[in-house]
Formats: C-alpha cells, structure tokens, sequence
C-alpha cells in the first residue's frame, strides 16, 4: 500500500461524569482521531482511521495530545509519505528513528491497519485470532469524595453488567474505600486498584495493607523511574504492577525480571585499587570532568574540521 494522505481530527467529548485520578480530574475528554488514506497495490482507495490517546496534559506519561499531534504532523506522516510499500506490521521499522510517543506512533499504525483489513474485507478479531465473540468487561472507577458514594458507583457498574472492578486510589482514599467494598460486594467480586503513581516507596508498609483485601493487582503505585527493589518488591503478597512505568526496557539502568519478581541493577562498579591502611580516598579534582570535556570536543573539533562550542549554563536558584 502507499500512504496518499493523513488528516487528523481533534476532538473534545464530554464524560457522563466526572473522573478523578490521583493526578486530575477530567470532565471532558480530548482526543484526534487519524483518517489515514491508502492507496492499495490494486489501485483502489481505502480510508482507515486510528486513535490518539495520549491525555491533554503531561500527568500521566511525557507524552501529550498536542506534542502527540505535532510529532504525528511533522515527523511521523513525513517518514510513512515516502514509503511504497506500507503495511501496517511494517510501520513500527519504519517509525525506528522517532524516539518515544507511543501513542502518537500508535494512532497512525492503528489507522493503516484499519484501511489494511478493510482493503481484505477481513475483521479486526479475525486478524487478532480471537476465538470468542464476546468478552467479561470490566470498569474503571474514578475517586470518590466518600467511602458512601464509592459503594453507589460500583454497585451501578454491576448492575449494569461489568465483571470487573478497577478503582483509582490515592493516599487518603485507598484503604478504606477497598474495605468497603469487599464488605459490601464479597470476596468474588474481580477488583483491583490503581494508583496512577500517588505512592512512594516510603508508603510500602501502608499500600501493604491492601493485602488483606485480596486484589487482583495493585496497578502502578510508584511513579516513573521509582522502581522498588526486590526486597520492596516482596513485601507485598499482592501482585503489584511493577511495568507499568519501567520505560525503554533493556536501555535503563535496572534491569526487571518480573517473572522472578527480581529487580537488579546491570551496571557494576569499576573494580578499584584497594587502598593501604590509613591511606585518604581520592577525590576527583573540582572541574576535572569539566575539563576532560572541554578537551574532548576540542579533539572532535580538531578531528572533524567542525566549529564545536561548549557552554555551561548558569546555575538555577529557587526565589527565595
Ligand atoms: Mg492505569
């Protein structure tokens, strides 16, 4: 296939209710769509279309509608216009060079297979292997203002039909609302809860109380980069969900072997000379890396025939 034509369109829906994680509270819900036109190897025209799911502000990933969208205009579209021979499991190789934005990359891949399958009249469950027409769907719960109205919403969502439970929780709103509902729905009830990242690690002894309430998972109590060590990570009988902010897996610094629930860092320290007894620590010398920088680029500079310049930026100070 060859991509004629991308077009995206911005959207802002409203919820039936306000939802409230640990990090906003949304009353409306902003999104684009992508309407991706192709033109397949027969000749016709078929129109796919994608969506973005990226919120409108920074809370929840690095990634945001407006940079998603931006990226999606100049970067992405750019790199897919000049392709012959576009399929959309082809995408994502094509895409190497954009670093992150997932989602950004995602709507437009989403998109083209959508025109993809409709060119084959065949089903999206199809092309995933699906084996079932239907399947048990669960609801997510925003944060209530009381335990009282926590009990309301979820007894509506089961009246409605939903199998599964997931409520967002944030300190002051975890334990007790997660208490009501065991006691009010029973043990059976499939119900989790997520974070959104409200917890650190000094709250381990505290989220390890949601133990008691037999949780499917506790989905993502830390925040970006806090990943817990194994130790923390024992702590809880509960499966907590660890991946959901270890980004750029296998290029970070720690390395995570959820299926041991083992978490270790790969770097290991330079071995060093042992010092002799009574012996002082050598301390690196103040600007020595600075300076080791300093030469280097001068040696690139010299080597590449290139005018290279360095410069430190100021230093930053909180107003007082
Ligand atoms: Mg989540």
């Amino acid at each position: 296939m060859k991509l004629l034509g991308l077009r995206l369109h911005h959207l802002e829906i409203p919820l039936v209710s306000p939802f409230t994680t640990s990090f906003m509270t949304q009353t409306h819900k902003r999104c684009f769509l992508v309407e991706a036109q192709l033109e397949t190897d027969a000749g016709d025209v078929i129109t796919g279309w994608g969506e973005n799911v990226a919120l409108d502000r920074p809370y929840y990933s690095a990634e945001y509608l407006d940079g998603s969208a931006d990226v999606v205009e100049r970067w992405i579209a750019p790199l897919l216009f000049d392709m012959e021979h576009l399929t959309a499991e082809t995408v994502f190789h094509h895409l190497r060079k954009v670093i992150g934005n997932p989602m950004a990359k995602a709507s437009v891949e989403m998109a083209i297979l959508d025109a993809q399958l409709r060119a084959e009249n065949r089903s999206f469950a199809s092309y995933l292997g699906a084996v079932s027409s239907t399947v048990p769907s669960g609801v997510s719960v925003g944060i209530q203002d009381s335990v009282t109205e926590t009990l309301g919403v979820i007894g509506g969502y089961l009246e409605q039909g939903y199998a599964r439970i997931k409520l967002k929780i944030q300190p002051g709103a975890d334990i007790a609302h997660v208490a009501a509902v065991r006691r009010e729905f029973g043990d059976d009830l499939l119900f989790q809860v997520d974070a959104n990242a409200a917890y650190t690690l000094v709250d381990a002894a505290h989220l390890r109380r949601l133990d008691d309430y037999g949780l499917l998972l506790i989905e993502q109590p830390l925040g970006e980069g806090r990943h817990p060590s194994a130790r923390a990570a024992r702590r809880s009988d509960d499966h907590a969900d660890l991946s959901g902010r270890i980004d750029r897996v296998g290029r970070g610094r720690r390395r995570c072997d959820l299926s041991g629930g083992d978490i270790g860092d790969q770097h290991q320290a330079r071995p060093r000379r042992r010092l002799s007894r009574g012996e002082a620590h050598p301390r690196p010398r103040a600007g020595a890396r600075h300076r080791r920088l300093v030469r280097r680029h001068a040696r690139d500079r010299h080597r590449k025939g290139r005018e290279c310049r360095t410069r430190r930026s100021p230093r930053l100070h909180a107003p007082r």
